[in-house]
């Protein structure tokens, strides 16, 4: 069992909790993507074992009728191991998923994963088209050429600021220039995407700027947000857009939730006050 104060971040240790989640968000209007928490697995049959929960909890998703996507992380399917290994845990993946015809988003990590994840996706829409999704981060300076490079394929592109620390000469670093290049993405994306545009983002100007440009373009796209993070904006958004919260669970859930905690002096503020009853 995970403690009360984790659980506003993190579903539960096993799949029956991640469902239970997943089902009380679609009850409220937000379908969802569920995460099984886990990364830089550098023995095979470990990767094996989160391919075969992810499989397992395509059958369950379907069984219980929930409006559920997965999110999928390269390092956890064996990306550190090689990218032979990758590869053919995600096949796998995908091949149940598209039997129930269950939509699969790709984590993005660090910079060192990006060619392997970025093949990977070119490999798996090519295979099973538009049932899959990957995520492109803004402070990565090669990503406007990722981008253009991913519009025309069937796939769903999900652009988010990025969450790694990554080498000055490869990444922007400042929030301000971050900042910057995500708008410029977002501009970018509902100049060359139809559709398939996901906003990774709780940052309410980056939302108004999506909206005034599908309002501009006629194109659609979704809003993803996670789960224990401005849930109220979530609910509030879900009325007129296609909101989908990202909810991470899983045995291995301290080091997630210990990173929400240190992100944010609110986050740090709620966990203390937990701690203290109050
Ligand atoms: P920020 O500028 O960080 O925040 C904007 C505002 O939102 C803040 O002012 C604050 O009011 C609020 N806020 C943001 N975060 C919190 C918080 N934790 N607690 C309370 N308030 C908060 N990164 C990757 O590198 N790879 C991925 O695959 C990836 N997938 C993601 C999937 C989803 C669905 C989401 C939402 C994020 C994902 N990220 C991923 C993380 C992303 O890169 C950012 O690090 C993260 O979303 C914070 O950036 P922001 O756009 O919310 O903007």
């Amino acid at each position: 069992m995970i403690p009360p104060i984790a659980n506003r971040f993190v579903a539960g240790e096993n799949i029956g909790d991640a469902l239970d989640v997943a089902a009380s968000r679609n009850e409220r209007g937000l379908p969802v993507i569920l995460n099984l928490l886990g990364e830089h697995f550098e023995d095979k049959s470990v990767a094996k074992s989160d391919r075969d929960e992810y499989i397992e909890l395509i059958t369950a998703i379907n069984q219980r009728g929930l409006d559920a996507c997965i999110s999928i992380k390269p390092t956890q399917l064996g990306l550190d191991i090689s990218e032979e290994v990758f590869n053919g845990n995600l096949e796998k993946i995908l091949e149940a998923a598209s039997e129930h015809d269950t939509f699969v988003w790709i984590d993005m990590e660090d910079h060192t994963t990006t060619d392997a994840t970025v093949e990977a996706y070119e490999s798996a829409v090519e295979q099973f088209g538009g049932q899959v999704g990957i995520c492109l981060q803004a402070n990565l300076k090669r990503t406007p050429q990722d981008l253009e490079r991913l519009a025309d394929k069937p796939g769903k592109l999900r652009l988010v600021k990025g969450a790694y620390k990554e080498p000055k000469d490869l990444a922007y670093r400042s929030k301000e220039r971050v900042d910057e290049a995500y708008r410029s993405l977002i501009e970018q994306a509902f100049r060359s995407c139809d559709d398939g545009i996901a906003i990774g983002s709780h940052d309410d100007k980056m939302i108004k700027l999506a909206d005034e440009l599908a309002a501009e373009t006629d194109t659609t796209y979704e809003i993803q947000m996670l789960m224990g993070v401005r849930e109220d904006l979530q609910y509030a958004l879900a009325e007129e857009h296609e909101v989908y919260q990202y909810i991470p669970f899983g045995g291995r859930w301290k080091s997630y939730f210990y990173r929400r905690l240190m992100e944010r002096k609110e986050n740090l503020l709620f966990g203390i006050r937990a701690i203290l009853g109050r």
